[in-house]
């Protein structure tokens, strides 16, 4: 967003660390969509929460690029969009009774990623932790266990590559 402070950015990575919210929005993006986006400037409180709308979707968005496989990616549009279970799980060749488990493990893989990139940027930007940079993702990481798995025959004890590029 072009408009957005790093105190927005605050709020937004807390208000999606809660995974009750998480699952609100994508539940009900498809109305929000329709109803809010569209209606451009109208009251001035509208149009505030419009704005604050588009940046916490903006940054679903990239959580959701960050920490989803293709078809949790697929099955996700189908839900925003209000398809049915049995619809989805038709489209998708999957067993209708497991797109509830489906759609949690999707909720709680973004909120990981949510949790994970606000760590990130605290150990950065707040402790001054030392980073390294990924060899594959090429992404500057704080220099932690939590980030590179322990490597005892590395310089630095750390694997070259991050977590989620080593999985
Ligand atoms: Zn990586």
């Amino acid at each position: 967003m072009a408009f957005q402070t790093s105190k927005d950015t605050k709020y937004n990575q807390l208000v999606l660390s809660d995974i009750t919210v998480i699952k609100e929005l994508l539940t009900f993006r498809g109305s929000i969509d329709d109803t809010n986006f569209n209606q451009g400037a109208c009251a001035t409180n509208s149009l505030k929460m419009n704005t604050d709308v588009i940046s916490l979707f903006a940054d679903l968005d990239e959580l959701i690029k960050k920490s989803l496989n293709e078809e949790q990616i697929k099955l996700l549009s189908y839900i925003t969009k209000d398809y049915s279970n049995y619809t989805i799980a038709k489209i998708l060749g999957i067993p209708v009774k497991t797109i509830g488990s489906r759609f949690n493990t999707i909720c709680l893989k973004i909120k990981q990623e949510n949790d994970r990139q606000w760590r990130k940027v605290t150990y950065i930007n707040k402790l001054r932790l030392k980073t390294k940079i990924c060899s594959k993702c090429r992404e500057f990481l704080p220099a932690t266990d939590e980030f590179f798995s322990l490597n005892n025959s590395s310089k630095d004890l750390f694997h070259s590559q991050c977590k989620k590029c080593k999985k």
